[in-house]
């Protein structure tokens, strides 16, 4: 890019000019290769990088350019009868605001109407823009938007795309407005490598042997026709009176737009099938729309009410592997500080080893930093590659043992790591039900070095608990009570309880009906031997045998302190056996626990694949939650049924 376009608003500092320079350089080519239908980074980094754009040169000539120069000639070009242009942004309520008070300034000047008690909202697609060209009812024309005034002749794609009818009712030369886009349920079937839907709706539109174009959709949300039309709902009902699918719309005044947009920032655009990035308000009443016109091939009447974007572009510091209390290894760089939604964040989640690689990023790139849903920030991708490429550590940061790869990730096995003690207690808590011991009372215990292995749990007092983590005497009693209450414990439950890689209570329950029925069996079983185990494997096998023998000492101080594991009737009917509870029922909910805790059974707090019992009021029900657990292959039972498994064994 040459120099002159450096116009007014600029930052004077040499520093500033030259990285304006740089965004205009690169995303031209990103506009470029984004229009060739191969993108070379993602929608998300090219808005970030044109919001700098816009921060740093707000009067930038790039950013009042609209598509692209450049369309590859593949497809034959084709006019747009109407120039399909684009729309203002605005990110808050305060831009929202001073967009309608322009509006109704020039308006009053027209002596109309205000807008702001008659506006009308569509949910604005992240996709590739389309017009549809019917003839006398025949479909006749798909072109791309290109650069809004030529785009490409893709008809035979757009033909047999979703949401475009072959024919419809009406007479005349008809042009409709329309999106291309991808749902996510498509995506996953059918798309599952590509990062984004809407570059691969972009890739897949401009496929030359139309391939897959089956598994794209079009939403409508303008025509252009000859009957008269009074306003934007009339216009919707029309488009779907014909056939044509829609985004969702609603009408209203300003107050229930800022109500609308709420909702879909407040969680809603996340439930929606494909991706959008913010709501299209526009003037409801079509002749105000008229009036109002368009500047610079944008019509005044509109604005895109964009969502806050939880995302920027920041610099690699430093990569710094850390060990969780599962064992894993999580990559985390720390960035240069940028705000996002409110918070300055500092460093993000690179997830896992195999993300490292494949997102080939090293320390000094510039990345996408995104924060979703206020979950830890993460990084999405290097938009420049400034860096070398981080290497996976060989050894654990905090114990020194040597790392191994597990897929995706990388492990490690040493049990004895002090980053993996809270996992293991936390584990040891889940496998025996014991719901009283929150996590923060768990974290804080092991922090403070009272908990170093499970047996410490059994040594603990009331006075060693009463004080931390706002629990009182009583409260500290009553998780007490619970983790002496849930003695014997079966073996199937003590030994899932270790937390030994791979050894589920399934794998527990099919040890323990192989005859292995006591630790000291268990001890002396050969990987062989454990192997011939029907559903075990090699694999399982070695690592119950390793694992047994890592803990061994562990294990032995728990059965000297009297947390001897016992098999079958001394540990109840229900030994072994999970359950959770739903929804209400014939008695309390506490009396329920009872009776299970009370014959060996566990309690869980939620339906996972290895819960065995869901208690649910109606065994017939349809809800999700029933529904999941019939998935998993759980029984559901009521009460009455849990009376029976008790009384009947
Ligand atoms: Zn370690």
């Amino acid at each position: 890019m040459s120099k002159e376009h450096l116009g007014g608003g600029l930052a004077t500092d040499a520093e500033a000019r030259a990285r304006v320079e740089e965004l205009v350089t690169r995303l031209t080519a990103y506009k470029a290769s984004y229009y060739a239908g191969e993108p070379e980074v993602s929608d998300d980094a090219y808005d970030a990088l044109e919001d700098e754009l816009r921060r740093l040169a707000p009067a930038h000539p790039f950013l009042a350019r609209v598509g692209t120069d450049e369309i590859a000639d593949a497809w034959e070009k084709a006019r747009h009868e109407i120039p399909m242009g684009s729309l203002n942004k605005v990110t808050n309520e305060g831009e929202l605001n001073e967009w309608l008070e322009r509006c109704n300034t020039l308006l009053a000047k027209e002596e109309a109407e205000a807008i702001d008690g008659d506006l009308y909202v569509a949910e604005k697609l992240d996709g590739i823009s389309v017009e549809l060209i019917y003839r006398d009812g025949a479909f006749a024309d798909g072109i791309t938007r290109g650069d809004g005034e030529i785009g490409e002749r893709i008809t035979p794609n757009v033909a047999r795309m979703r949401g475009v009818p072959p024919r419809i009712a009406h007479e005349g030369t008809v042009s409709v407005r329309g999106e291309i886009i991808l749902r996510l349920s498509d995506k996953e079937v059918h798309f599952k490598d590509y990062a984004s839907p809407r570059n691969a709706a972009a890739g897949t539109a401009r496929r030359l042997d139309g391939q897959l174009n089956e598994h794209l959709t079009v939403l409508c949300y303008d025509i252009t026709e000859e009957v008269e039309l009074g306003t934007e709902v009339e216009k919707f009902e029309l488009l779907r009176e014909l056939g044509f699918a829609t985004p969702n719309t609603y009408a209203g005044d300003l107050e229930a737009v800022l109500r609308i947009y709420r909702r879909y920032e407040d969680g809603y655009r996340e439930q929606l099938d494909y991706e959008i990035d913010g709501l299209v308000v526009r003037a409801n009443d079509l002749r105000r729309q008229g009036l109002l016109g368009e500047l610079n091939h944008r019509p005044r009447a509109a604005v895109a009410f964009k969502f806050a974007s939880p995302r920027k572009v920041s610099r690699v510091k430093s990569i710094t592997w850390e060990t969780g209390p599962s064992g894993r290894v999580t990559p985390l760089a720390e960035v240069e500080p940028v705000e996002l939604v409110g918070a300055t964040v500092r460093r993000a989640s690179l997830h896992n080893m195999a993300n490292v690689r494949r997102l080939g990023i090293g320390v000094g790139d510039e990345v996408l930093v995104s924060r979703r849903n206020d979950v830890i920030p993460y990084i999405e991708e290097v938009t420049q590659k400034l860096g070398g490429e981080e290497q996976p550590p060989e050894r654990c940061a905090v114990c020194d043992a040597g790392l191994e790869i597990d897929g995706e990730y990388l492990l490690c096995r040493n049990d004895l790591c002090p980053a993996r003690v809270e996992g293991r207690i936390h584990n040891w808590i889940d496998a025996i039900g014991a719901l009283e011991w929150g996590d923060k009372l768990i974290a804080t215990l092991v922090e403070k070095e009272m908990v170093k292995e499970p047996l410490d749990l059994y040594r603990l007092t009331v006075d060693d608990i009463a004080g931390l983590e706002r629990h009182g005497k009583k409260s500290a009693q009553n998780a007490l009570d619970q983790l002496h209450g849930r003695l014997p414990l079966s073996l199937e439950t003590f030994l899932t309880a270790l937390g030994i890689e791979k050894f589920s209570t399934q794998t527990a329950r099919l040890i323990v009906n192989a005859g292995y029925d006591d630790l000291d069996k268990l001890f002396a079983a050969s990987v062989e031997e454990l192997a011939a185990i029907k559903g075990l494997g090699d694999i399982k096998a070695q690592n119950i045998v390793d694992g047994l023998a890592r803990r061994r000492a562990e294990i032995e101080r728990l059965r000297e302190g009297g947390i001897e594991p016992v098999v079958g009737e001394a540990a109840g009917p229900l030994s072994g056996k999970t359950f959770a509870i739903t929804g209400t029922h014939d008695r309390p909910r506490k009396e329920i626990v009872n009776l299970i805790e009370d014959n060996g059974g566990r309690v869980l707090s939620g339906v996972t694949k290895e819960l065995d019992y869901l208690i649910i009021a109606d065994p017939a029900s349809t809800s999700s939650k029933a529904q999941k657990a019939r998935r998993y292959d759980t029984e559901l039972i009521d009460t009455a049924g849990l009376l029976a498994l008790i009384g009947g064994s």
